[in-house]
């Protein structure tokens, strides 16, 4: 292993780079989860998370993984059989579809390419289709890490309005929530899954589930096994910011303090940077005559931009060869698109200056790497950053 002075750059799609407002508030002393103290910190996540999802509705927090919470939205709100529409926009809707059929539910999937978001026409064309109203859900990622593709979860929801089917609508922002822009309740959405580990800038351990009345009615009847998970457990000790059973004590000072720096800058002027910075790798790739894996502009993602290799292979040997020189991560080919595409993360606590670093440690290692490519593309970002800039002279 060679060594590396400085910082190392955190560049995958997610775990983030975690600000250090974040790792102080997170080394506070582990307190009593019985206590009056603690009680006063669940309330004020579970009241500021609401807001980061755009919710007046309850917001869960499990202690776990993202994919923790993509079961808990399943397993609160079906019963066994049910069957449920999904999109093959990536990896991570398979992962989801491979999850519910575990769970016993009938997955019906629709096929995709890998290169594009969920179609709402075809949703729509599916759910006026199903006379008898046999899809219970429509399940969808809103921003699919595994591509760079961010779906319309508007259009998705207009789509399923038009036929007035009454399917629960459950979508994935484990990869958007906290940088491109999401509404769930505006959009009426009945379950939102997210994670810790990305746009909310703290390390992984925490999933969240945003969810409706419909969706909470749903579950009265929904009878897949849940213990872990079951909202109904979770929901009565949440009243007076206490969880049923240990919390993540440490992880959720982390999150008082993330919530906090995004309320600070603006969720909007959150969204708007991703959008910019997003726009400047966009640039710089198409300027090193690189492909990018999502085909259609207005779903390319604000959260990390996928790029195809040239000759269709070498992902891997041009990720190691710039861990090893520039002690720079990027997020690996995912399934099958593993070493055809490496992923560039521009997420969370992110700024111009980490990213012109980033693409300028990914310039220099496809020179390393003998990559076909035209140098010089980082100018592109520069030249996007100086236009779009500020500051004014004074
Ligand atoms: N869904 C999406 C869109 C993701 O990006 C990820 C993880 O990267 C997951 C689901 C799974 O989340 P976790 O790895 O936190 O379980």
């Amino acid at each position: 292993m060679s060594s590396h002075t400085g910082r190392h750059f955190l560049q995958i799609p997610g775990p983030t780079n975690v600000p250090d407002r974040v790792l102080r508030a997170m080394s506070l002393p582990t307190i009593d989860h019985r206590g009056p103290e603690f009680g006063a910190l669940g309330q004020s996540v579970l009241a500021g998370i609401k807001r980061i999802f755009k919710t007046t509705k309850p917001v869960l927090i499990f202690s776990g993984s993202g994919t923790g919470a993509s079961e808990a939205a399943l397993v609160n709100t079906l019963s066994p059989g049910d069957r449920v529409l999904m999109f093959e926009t990536g990896h991570f809707a398979n992962l989801w579809a491979e999850l519910a059929k575990r769970l016993g539910l009938d997955v019906e999937m629709i096929p995709g390419d890998w290169r594009g978001g969920v179609d709402a026409n075809q949703l729509e064309s599916i759910l006026a289709q199903d006379q008898g109203q046999q899809i219970k859900a429509v399940a969808v990622v809103h921003n699919e890490t595994s591509t760079g593709v961010t779906s319309n979860i508007q259009a998705a929801r207009t789509a399923m309005d038009q036929t007035g089917h009454p399917a629960l609508f459950l979508v994935d922002t484990i990869s958007s929530l906290g940088s491109i822009k999401y509404c769930h309740e505006e959009w009426q959405v009945d379950v939102t899954v997210g994670g810790s580990q990305k746009g909310l800038m703290l390390p992984p351990g925490l999933g969240f589930n945003a969810i409706s009345e419909k969706a909470l009615a749903a579950s009265d009847t929904a009878t897949l096994p849940r213990s872990y998970w079951d909202w109904k457990a979770m929901l009565a000790p949440n009243q007076d910011g206490f969880f049923p059973y240990t919390p993540a004590t440490n992880l959720l000072y982390g999150l008082r303090e993330a919530i906090e720096m995004l309320e600070e800058e603006g969720l909007d002027q959150v969204f708007a940077r991703h959008d910019r910075l997003a726009e400047a790798t966009r640039r710089t790739v198409r300027a090193w005559g690189l492909e990018i894996q999502c085909r259609h502009e207005n779903e390319q993602s604000s959260s990390l931009t996928a790029i195809r290799m040239p000759d269709g292979t070498g992902a891997n040997a041009l990720r190691k060869i710039i861990s090893e020189q520039y002690d720079m991560s990027l997020g690996t080919g995912l399934a099958k698109l593993a070493d055809q595409v490496f992923r560039i993360g521009h997420l969370g606590h992110f700024n111009e200056l980490m990213l012109t670093g980033t693409l300028c440690g990914v310039e220099m290692g496809l020179t390393l790497a003998q990559t076909p490519f035209k140098p010089g593309g980082i100018v592109a970002a520069l030249d996007y950053l100086s236009e779009t800039a500020t500051a004014t002279r004074t």
